[in-house]
């Protein structure tokens, strides 16, 4: 069975009048059948509005579906009796590393959340550790986040989540306020916890640079799944993408635009090296060929 299973899954919006009545609906997801397997390194792309963050709230049950089904780890969100081992099931990591620290000390801030759950002091120091250590930041385990970079706070918000050691982490546009350091500080983390621990990872971001190694990418629009496949599958269909208003990383733009022009390139180039490769390819056949 996967980590999470959409089926169906449907979130209306409802403005509620003063007398109790829904004065307005608004369908936010719109029919979403969503499989990911345990393991799986999952981007999500769409515009703002699309529907993603509503979408990511229903993968550990801040939100229940208006319609449909949402399973994590074979677990219902609509059963609340297990709202609290879906959370620990699927951590979330938000855009705003301020709004998700509250220790004042770094190891403390990464030890609140295995504290809350009843986990022995021994067993939280041994987590707390592991976690700076996967998150690069074990040297600042006794500083005070507040002086922390926002790649360094960030950092420091995601080990606080793997330090509840959720089988899945939902990471909902963690890199939109950083810089470009930041930002990969940020991903390599990610990147890690999955490679490393086997953390099911799920990346809602605008940046396509974080998406090129996913294993999947899925697109959305107006609260529906427009496509998903590898990156390489999905890149490959620019002017489908295009016609969405929806960015391809450069390198594939400027290669599907050599293709246009008659050059023999593959679709779908996601790195400077492929395409310089799939050029190089082009100049010994002409070689050969005597040209
Ligand atoms: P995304 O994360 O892709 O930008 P969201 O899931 O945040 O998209 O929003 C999808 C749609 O639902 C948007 O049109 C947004 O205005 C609307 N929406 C989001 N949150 C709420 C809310 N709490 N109440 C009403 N409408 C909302
Ligand atoms: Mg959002």
């Amino acid at each position: 069975m996967g980590i999470i299973e959409a089926r169906k899954l449907i979130h209306d919006y409802q403005k509620i009048g003063e007398d109790g009545k829904v004065e307005a609906s608004y369908r936010a997801v719109d029919g979403v059948d969503l499989d990911v397997q345990p393991g799986q390194f999952i981007a999500v792309l769409g515009h703002n509005g699309s529907g993603k963050s509503t979408l990511a709230k229903h993968l550990n049950a801040i939100l229940v579906p208006t319609g449909g089904t949402v399973f994590v780890d074979g677990m219902d969100t609509k059963d609340a009796e297990k709202l609290n081992r879906i959370r620990q099931t699927a951590g979330m990591v938000f855009q705003n590393p301020d709004n998700q620290i509250v220790g004042t000390v770094v190891d403390e801030d990464v030890g609140f959340g295995p504290e809350n759950m009843g986990v022995p002091t021994e067993e939280i120091i041994k987590r707390v550790e592991e976690s700076l250590k996967t998150v690069g930041m074990w040297e600042y385990r006794d500083h005070s986040p507040n002086r922390l970079s926002g790649g360094q706070k960030q950092r420091v918000a995601i080990a606080g989540v793997m330090a509840m050691e959720p089988k899945c982490i939902v990471f909902d546009e963690p890199t939109a306020m950083l810089d470009p350091v930041g930002r990969k500080e940020v991903i390599r983390a990610a990147q890690k916890l999955n490679r490393e621990k086997n953390v099911t990872i799920i990346l809602i971001t605008h940046y396509m640079e974080e998406v090129i190694e996913a294993d999947r990418v899925i697109v959305m629009d107006q609260g529906k799944i427009l496509m998903q496949g590898t990156p390489r599958e999905v890149f490959s269909r620019v002017e489908e993408l295009k016609e969405h208003r929806l960015d391809v990383p450069q390198v594939t733009m400027l290669a599907h635009e050599l293709k246009k022009s008659g050059l023999d390139i593959p679709e779908g180039i996601l790195t400077v090296k492929e395409l310089a490769d799939a050029v190089e390819r082009i100049s010994e056949q002409e070689q050969k060929n005597g040209n």
